[in-house]
């Protein structure tokens, strides 16, 4: 079983492994080899706020944002439609 984050942001036992990681508190989503996470988690610190979701849908659903370093597009369209963010 995997602890996942699902679209109503609360997390759940699921028997797929998450395919995206997050930061909780930065309410930030991206890939699981992020360079910027990896950075982060060797600093130590960050581990306690990691979260996973199944697929980026329920990452969105959730309040999360795409992670700028590792999804550029994804956060290029996100800023998009979120400018008063
Ligand atoms: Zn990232």
């Amino acid at each position: 079983m995997w602890k996942l984050i699902g679209p109503d942001g609360k997390s759940y036992d699921s028997k797929k492994i998450g395919s995206l990681g997050g930061h909780r508190r930065g309410r930030i989503y991206g890939r699981l080899d992020c360079r910027a996470a990896l950075q982060a988690i060797a600093r130590g610190g960050y581990v306690a706020n990691r979260v996973f979701f199944l697929n980026e849908e329920d990452a969105r659903s959730a309040g999360y944002r795409p992670c700028a370093v590792c999804l550029p597009e994804a956060y290029v369209r996100w800023k998009a439609t979120n400018k008063s963010a």
